[in-house]
């Protein structure tokens, strides 16, 4: 069998690799297509991971499709910012509008595990006020959930994922202690908490995603930085080494290098996917999908996927599949010390502050949260030819200073605007499907939160000493929205089980369902949401609402 992930699909003959052993495997069933499956789940990231593992812990017959491919952490992943170019989904697509979005490595991923296989790692939970952002804080729209149930679901999100993090949280309503205990704190962090202290601001070490100590299978963390570029060590708990074996060993069968091109629906309800693998279509006959590949791939999917009955694209009675979507801020502010910092030890972010997301007393809607960061060595480049426009010998002497740098980044909340939008462009793809058209531009609550924060962040560093400070002052990185959750067909794309309006038996769970994205990093709300959708659905099909019949298929 070939070392390469991409040369062959690796989920194949009965067996997945084993992501904590070189070259050893696990044993999975598998599903003829012609077999009628109770779920099929497109996409295996913070949503599809356990939603995936959640139902096939409930007994439901499952198969997850990820267009990535299997990787292998621990033989696969080089620490090298350009070889990890693999992990993100750099499909084409057009990307347009007065603010147009950088789509790659900042904003996707393409591999089993999704996104989180290369994400930092941050693990917050939503100011509560968020779930009701319209009708308490008078902006955005309001979730159909509830904060209090969704304060438990957050504790066993944290749970699965092993999060690290600080005895008591600063913010927000009362929390059970994190499962691990929180990272020591690396150079940049201990000058965001200098900082955050001479504004009068709390600040806390960040709950990350990455064991602080020896966990099952995975060694803790070794501080190496490479977070971003995927964790050779297995120290960080993406939905690779968590979810996914969860679900194989209970009877999921995960298929990589499999591209879903289209659902099929026949009298209003789906019956299955097509999908590509090895170059050639098939299709897996299902009873219900759940669709689960992110803010820009999901409302291509539906949208795809229209038929006479939907000549729109499915669950699109509203008009609203595509719409909304929201790309979190990103701006940062970097200068230098004195001192050795060396930034790039550790994981990015290791202290934060949210005083901006539970302060409402400001000139705009929304919050932001900022947190210290650790740039590598190319990223830093770019970000010195990007925002200071140096090239030649300035930038070489800028890059000699590496050592010495300092960087705060907020992570800041964008108002759903339905213009910001997924439509399908007449260009087609290597599947030889419609790429998606991205259209997006920041409204002025936007332009003066991020304006408000970079002014935070520069005075913050002027406080605790950093010298030659500048601004990166256009910079995007999660995405949400895209198809919402709400409270009836006309303002929703889908109900509060992730269900679609118009098609009984069509879910989307992922982070395009978020109505407004708040101020921090979203997998762990998207987690979260994908690990009650996951029990809401077994329950659905257990009171005979859903076509799907629990019996047991563990390989355990
Ligand atoms: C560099 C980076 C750093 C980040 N850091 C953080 C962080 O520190 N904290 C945080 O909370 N969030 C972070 N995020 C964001 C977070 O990872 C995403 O918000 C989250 O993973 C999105 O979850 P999802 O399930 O919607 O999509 P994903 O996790 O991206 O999973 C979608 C999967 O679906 C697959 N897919 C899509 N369409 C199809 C199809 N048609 N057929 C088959 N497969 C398909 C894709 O290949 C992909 O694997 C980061 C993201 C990036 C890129
Ligand atoms: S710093 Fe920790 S989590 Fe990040 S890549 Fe290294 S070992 Fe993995």
């Amino acid at each position: 069998m070939s070392s390469d992930p991409f040369a062959a699909p690796r989920a194949a003959h009965g067996r997945a690799p084993n992501v904590f052993r070189s070259d050893e495997w696990i044993p999975m069933r598998q599903f003829d297509d012609s077999e009628e499956v109770d779920f099929v789940v497109v996409g295996t990231g913070a949503g599809g991971g356990p939603v995936l593992a959640g139902l096939a812990e409930q007994g439901y017959s499952v198969v997850g499709f990820d267009a990535g491919p299997y990787f292998r952490p621990l033989q696969d992943f080089a620490s090298d910012e350009t070889e990890q170019d693999k992990l993100y989904w750099n499909d084409d697509r057009i990307s347009e509008g007065a603010n147009p979005l950088t789509m790659g490595g900042k904003n996707s991923g393409k591999a089993v595990g999704g996104s989180t296989v290369h994400f930092a790692m941050v693990s917050l939970r939503f100011r509560p006020e968020w779930f009701k952002a319209r009708s308490t804080l008078g902006y955005g729209a309001d979730w159909p959930l509830d904060w209090r149930e969704m304060w438990d679901w957050y504790t066993a999100a944290e749970r699965a994922l092993s999060i690290s993090g600080p005895i008591t949280y600063p913010w927000g309503p009362k929390r059970p202690r994190y499962p691990m205990r929180a990272h020591p704190i690396n150079g940049a962090a201990q000058i965001l908490a200098r900082g955050a202290e001479a504004m009068g601001y709390s600040w806390t070490e960040t709950p990350l995603a990455t064991v602080s100590a020896p966990h099952g299978d995975s060694s803790p963390c070794v501080y190496r930085g490479f977070c971003r570029f995927g964790c050779s060590t297995n120290a960080k708990q993406s939905q690779l080494v968590t979810f996914i074996p969860r679900a194989i060993e209970q009877g999921a069968e995960i298929r990589d290098l499999a591209m879903v091109g289209r659902i099929e629906v026949k009298d209003g309800r789906v019956t299955g996917v097509h999908y590509q693998r090895e170059g050639r279509w098939r299709f897996q006959k299902a009873r219900n999908v759940v669709v689960a590949g992110y803010a820009i791939e999901s409302p291509r999917l539906l949208l795809n996927s229209a038929t006479d009955a939907f000549p729109d694209g499915l669950a699109n009675h509203s008009g609203l599949v595509g719409r909304n979507l929201m790309s979190q801020s990103n701006q940062a502010a970097f200068g230098y010390m004195d001192e050795v910092v060396r930034a790039y030890k550790a994981p990015p972010s290791t202290t934060i502050t949210e005083h901006w997301n539970y302060e409402d007393k400001k000139d705009f809607h929304g919050g932001y949260c900022w947190m210290a960061q650790g740039p590598l060595p190319i990223e830093t480049t770019t970000i010195h030819t990007g925002s200071q426009g140096l090239w030649g010998s300035a930038l070489r002497d800028e890059m000699l200073r590496y050592n010495h740098m300092v960087g705060l980044k907020m992570v800041g909340e964008q108002l759903p605007n339905p213009d910001n939008r997924v439509t399908l462009a007449d260009d087609t793809d290597q599947y030889g499907l419609r790429i998606p058209r991205i259209t997006y531009a920041w409204g002025d609550n936007d332009k003066t939160m991020i304006n408000h924060a970079l002014d935070q962040m520069v005075t913050s560093l002027g406080l605790v000493g950093a010298k030659d400070i500048f601004r990166q002052e256009n910079d995007m990185n999660h995405l949400g929205g895209t198809v919402r959750m709400g409270f009836t067909p006309e303002d929703s794309v889908v109900d509060r089980d992730c269900r679609s309006w118009d098609i009984p038996n069509l879910f989307i769970c992922d982070g395009s369902i978020f109505p407004t994205v708040g101020g921090v990093n979203p997998s762990l709300t998207i987690t979260a949401i994908a690990m009650r959708t996951a029990a809401r659905i077994g329950a659905m099909a257990r009171r005979g609402e859903l076509s799907a019949t629990a019996k047991r298929t563990a390989h355990a």
